[in-house]
């Protein structure tokens, strides 16, 4: 609720609302503002391992819940044991689920490789997922980005 309400004990909080500090500068990169926006998704110094961490745990549980959801057998009982493989095929071959592969096209795509894809074989139909983890401000303009991305790769 803290979290939400922008009430955490960040720098910025601390300066501008409580009066206790003079710099409201992330205690981490030392450029911008410590807000929450800023820690859990601007921070240039967390950008480099925390956020692809974060990220790659999201894919992992994604992965095993649709694993789990679609019949794969998994040799893990919790999604945080779980390793993604390449490539999964539920019982009776139904569905493929392919983790982090490069799609190959007639043409050349530039970005042909998302998060997911879960293959329908009996419908024939895929579906694309790529994981962002963005700001409460930014899931628009990143749904919008991700869309684009994939446009070429969706055709
Ligand atoms: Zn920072």
């Amino acid at each position: 609720m803290a979290a939400q309400d922008q009430a955490l004990q960040t720098k910025y909080y601390a300066t501008e609302i409580l009066n206790t500090e003079k710099d409201s500068r992330c205690r981490l990169c030392q450029q911008f503002d410590e807000t929450i926006d800023h820690i859990i998704s601007a921070c240039p110094i967390l950008v480099k391992e925390q956020y692809i961490k974060r990220h790659d745990s999201v894919c992992a549980q994604l992965h095993f819940n649709i694993c789990k959801e679609t019949g794969v057998q998994l040799d893990k009982k919790h999604w945080y044991e779980h390793v993604p493989k390449s490539v999964e095929t539920s019982k009776g071959g139904k569905v493929t689920i392919l983790w982090n592969q490069q799609i190959q096209t007639d043409r050349t795509i530039p970005n042909n490789k998302p998060d997911i894809i879960i293959c329908n074989n009996e419908k024939g139909t895929c579906m694309l997922i790529d994981v962002a983890i963005s700001g409460d401000r930014n899931v628009t303009k990143k749904e919008a980005e991700k869309i684009l991305k994939y446009k070429d790769l969706t055709i």
